[in-house]
């Protein structure tokens, strides 16, 4: 690629004039605020269900807020602007979502002038809006992923009252530089490098709602760590659906050259990412990470099902014995390497005997900690329309199998770290205690005043039950 080609925007590019626009519409937004409801410090309640990629998506939301003039509150009656950031991953998400839609009517039938607001993966499928449109009138706006860059513009329809907003098309996605963020934490920060996914695994909702597979540019990416880096952040988590294929359609910089310029920079801090697919999961990508002292020994690379079969009606482009294989590797380069996992179990059609090829996958790689989810039907994916046998019930029992022996082997681990110093960063305080997360992923708890928060300390693993630990400081 020329260097010419390279200031050239891409099909998916927001044009710098739309995100001038939006600007505008915040300075409409506030002016109506003011005016018309006589609000000068709004207050606003966001609520993010799902993944990191939906924080990291509330907190460009929220800087557009902070924009037009916007508080934030935890205090749902307080607030004068509802947001909830939806989820449509699993069913028991998306019924956390109705249940709380629910809830507010009672409060805005006291406080009329509210906006109620609904985004996010749930509000990118027609069957949930339709309903939201039907059987919840209080409800001012909704919108999908691919409108969230235009927020502002939405904020001012909803405020000048009349017709409920709805902008909810379908689309392959966008990426919108340029949009001002608010973000939760100073001393930890989401960094999304690409959006959307293109691989259809069969029981996953998340390709239809997000669009296809596309990547920041490795300079707005790099732009973004620096900046972080600057305003004091530790720790950086690199967020995509599938890390490894970043770039993979333009051949520009690919994952492990990226995560090296990351480690680059100077300053104190640690990078993770997710998520990595074993699919895309490269040894390059390995040897990069063992290569990178700043990079955590951490590998998140969820299998979710140990048996061939039932790999391939998943549609996961991997087998056991390549998800072995990577597991073996990463071991060699990184002997400390803390690994994680996702598992479903229960998907159509998979057999008990099919299931306990999951568990000796666990029982063989002996995983730092597991995400284990009941398998759940989405509406249009391939897999709801496969024949599902097994009752819940049963596929309950396979679960408490699943996960009561995974805590056997978190528990041997932490025995394991007795005695051991680990680098922690100071994440949380309460009640005189500290906690935070190993570089492998692994919350202790320790005595320390809260003025550490944000800090790397030492910590001496003093004691462990089952698998949480205790330590104390060792500075
Ligand atoms: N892109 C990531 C996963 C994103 S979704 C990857 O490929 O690893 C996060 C996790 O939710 C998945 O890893 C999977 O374990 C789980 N999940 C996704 N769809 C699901 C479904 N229909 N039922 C149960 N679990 C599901
Ligand atoms: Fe869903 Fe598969 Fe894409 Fe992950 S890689 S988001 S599980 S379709």
């Amino acid at each position: 690629m020329d260097k010419s080609d390279k200031n050239k925007s891409r099909k998916f590019d927001v044009p710098f004039e739309e995100i001038k626009r939006q600007r505008e519409y915040v300075n409409l937004a506030k002016t109506v605020l003011e005016t018309r409801f006589g609000l000068i410090e709004p207050l606003a309640y966001v609520h993010t269900f799902g993944c990191q990629g939906n924080v990291a998506d509330s907190e460009r939301m929220k800087g557009w807020l902070a924009q037009m003039g916007y508080g934030f509150t935890e205090e749902i009656e307080q607030a004068d602007f509802v947001l909830y950031n939806t989820c449509a991953v699993r069913e028991h998400a998306h019924d956390r979502v109705f249940g709380n839609v629910g809830a507010l009517k009672p409060i805005k039938e006291k406080k009329p002038h509210m906006i109620i607001a609904l985004c996010g993966c749930m509000m990118q499928q027609e069957h949930v809006w339709q309903k939201i449109k039907k059987s919840y009138p209080f409800v001012n706006l909704v919108f999908g992923t691919h409108a969230q860059h235009r927020l502002p513009e939405l904020m001012y329809k909803a405020l000048c009252g009349g017709k409920r907003v709805f902008e909810v098309e379908n689309s392959d996605g966008f990426i919108a530089e340029g949009v001002p963020v608010r973000r939760d934490g100073s001393f930890k920060g989401w960094l999304p490098i690409m959006y959307g996914c293109n691989n259809f695994c069969s029981y996953c909702v998340v390709p239809y709602v997000r669009g296809r597979e596309r990547s920041r540019t490795p300079e707005a990416v790099i732009a973004e760590a620096n900046e972080l880096i600057a305003s004091g952040c530790r720790d950086i988590t690199l967020l995509g659906q599938n890390v490894n294929s970043y770039n993979r359609d333009s051949g520009e910089m690919n994952f492990a050259e990226l995560l090296k310029q990351i480690n680059n920079i100077d300053g104190d801090f640690k990078i993770r990412f997710m998520t990595s697919h074993p699919k895309d999961c490269t040894f390059e990508l390995l040897d990069t990470m063992a290569r990178c002292e700043k990079v955590s020994r951490h590998l998140h690379l969820p299998f979710q099902s140990g048996n061939n079969r039932v790999l391939k009606e998943m549609n996961r482009g991997y087998t056991r014995e390549k998800y072995l294989s990577l597991i073996e590797y990463a071991r060699k380069v990184m002997p400390d390497i803390s690994l994680t996992s996702d598992i479903i179990v229960g998907f159509p059609g998979e057999t008990y005997e099919e299931f306990c090829d999951t568990l000796s996958l666990i029982k063989e790689v002996e995983f730092t900690s597991l995400y284990t989810f009941i398998y759940s039907p989405r509406e249009g994916t391939k897999a709801a329309s496969m024949p599902d046998p097994v009752s819940r019930e049963e596929k309950g029992k396979w679960f408490r199998e699943l996960t009561s022996a995974q805590e056997q082997i978190a528990a041997k681990r932490s025995q394991k770290m007795l005695g051991q110093t680990y680098r922690v960063l100071c994440e949380e305080h309460s009640g005189g205690m500290l906690s935070g997360r190993t570089d492998g992923n692994v919350m202790i708890d320790f005595p320390g005043d809260e003025s550490r928060i944000g800090e790397f300390v030492n910590v001496k693993v003093t004691a462990c039950r089952n698998w949480t630990l205790s330590g104390e400081i060792a500075d």
